[in-house]
């Protein structure tokens, strides 16, 4: 459906806008950027494209992008598109699974709205959601998905209860193992649903329901069990969730493709990381929403007592020179201000030009999509977002979405403030 449409698509030309293609560290002022079909098709100085030779298009739309910055689709590498912020507790065995599914509908629409094309879902949705928003059934980026958390027993992943009771039921319940071999069996079976990545619990976490971040998950022969099947069956990585040192250590030897959240991450393993070419997902946006005084207490304290010391580890690893990745934990932290994530990345030590390129460029290297997004190149898909905030003096202005003023997807506008293009300044070529 969607290949018809791109057939049909109008080329689109973007007039004497600044690019910032999210490898460069400098801006690329007075570019015309010509789109055709699903494609990036030309960049080059304003006026000095020769229409006649660009395909002979039949309809041309112009944005007359003065003043606008073009900049690549971005990535959020750890959300929960199923997951709300505000679910009531329990809801996942309570409420209909039509409901939780189609509670996503909006997030990710307002997931897309923010400027995030792609996005890699590390928990709840399954491969219908990855096929519906590739079909474009539902206004979305396009998805990586991990369907569930691997975890041993008693881990990040088991939320059954005492009495055996899930807290989790539903498609992305937590997959329980314990011995390397229980995990490779487990590893082919999200493999067999459809998963892009393997994720794994190296060690608890801040909302686990009985681990505190610092205890262990799944031991160095799990996580290498788990790596060697994953690598065999040509997914496109593991992701280990690891916050305390111990364990992001084990995750990083065993040879995971990303950490996510790494919050106590030490010295020796960031050198690890460093020499192995990890991935850091530091998901700022989830370490730093409020602490909410009406929490079980003891999530609550002890999100008190690590934050501080997560923060100031995390801005060791950002100036260390590791990979570093956005992710934001939405569904954990709100749905549609994914871009907020930037600004925290500064915060902690990133130029805004290097957390543009952790939301685009780095991130479609991760995700191994690089040959087909997360830069402004001729050839790559047209995957772009447009606004009128200068990133590079202002980059938490970006994290407004009304700051995203056009987003385009696979060469269609799926979003548009400006007057331009939505008001299709169409003429016969
Ligand atoms: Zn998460």
């Amino acid at each position: 459906m969607r290949q018809d449409e791109h057939a049909n698509a109008p080329t689109l030309l973007l007039r004497n806008v600044t690019v910032i293609d999210g490898v460069t560290p400098s801006p690329a002022p007075g570019r015309d950027v010509l789109v055709e079909g699903d494609r990036i098709h030309a960049i080059v100085p304003t006026g000095t494209l020769n229409l006649p030779t660009a395909a002979s298009p039949a309809r041309l739309r112009i944005l007359e992008a003065g003043g606008y910055t073009l900049l690549p689709g971005f990535f959020d590498c750890h959300v929960h598109v199923s997951t709300s912020p505000d679910a009531a507790r329990f809801d996942t065995v309570l409420a209909p699974e039509s409901l939780l599914t189609l509670r996503s509908v909006p997030a990710l629409s307002a997931t897309l709205d923010a400027g995030i094309t792609s996005a890699r879902d590390l928990a709840g949705a399954d491969s219908g959601f990855r096929e519906a928003l590739e079909a474009g059934y539902v206004h979305g980026p396009a998805l990586q998905i991990a369907l569930r958390i691997l975890s041993i027993t008693g881990g990040h992943g088991d939320w059954r209860t005492v009495s055996g009771m899930p807290l989790d039921s539903g498609p992305g319940a937590g997959a329980v193992a314990d011995s390397p071999d229980e995990f490779v069996r487990a590893t082919r079976e999200v493999v067999r649903q459809g998963a892009d990545w393997v994720k794994v619990a190296a060690t608890g976490g801040m909302t686990s329901p009985r681990r505190a971040p610092e205890s262990g998950g799944l031991t160095g022969p799990e996580l290498s069990a788990v790596v060697t099947e994953a690598a065999r069956q040509g997914v496109v990585g593991v992701a280990a969730h690891a916050q305390g040192a111990a364990g992001i250590a084990t995750a990083v030897r065993a040879g995971v493709r990303s950490i996510e959240h790494g919050y106590l991450v030490d010295d020796s393993t960031l050198q690890d990381m460093g020499e192995r070419g990890t991935y850091l997902v530091p998901t700022l946006s989830a370490l730093t929403r409020p602490v909410s005084a009406d929490g079980p207490p003891h999530l609550v304290e002890q999100r008190r007592r690590l934050r501080e010391t997560a923060l100031e580890r995390l801005s060791v690893a950002l100036t260390s020179g590791v990979r570093v990745v956005l992710g934001t934990d939405a569904g954990i932290a709100p749905h549609g201000g994914n871009l907020r994530e930037l600004e925290l990345l500064v915060r902690l030590g990133l130029s805004p030009a290097a957390a543009i390129a952790a939301g685009t460029s780095v991130a479609a290297r991760m995700c191994r999509l690089d040959d087909e997004v997360g830069s402004v190149r001729a050839g790559l898909r047209a995957d772009l977002v447009l606004t009128d905030v200068d990133p590079l003096t202002d980059i938490a202005a970006l994290g407004e979405p009304d700051a995203i003023r056009t987003v385009i997807q696979g060469g269609r506008v799926v979003k548009d403030l400006t007057s331009g293009i939505g008001a299709g300044r169409e003429r016969a070529a």
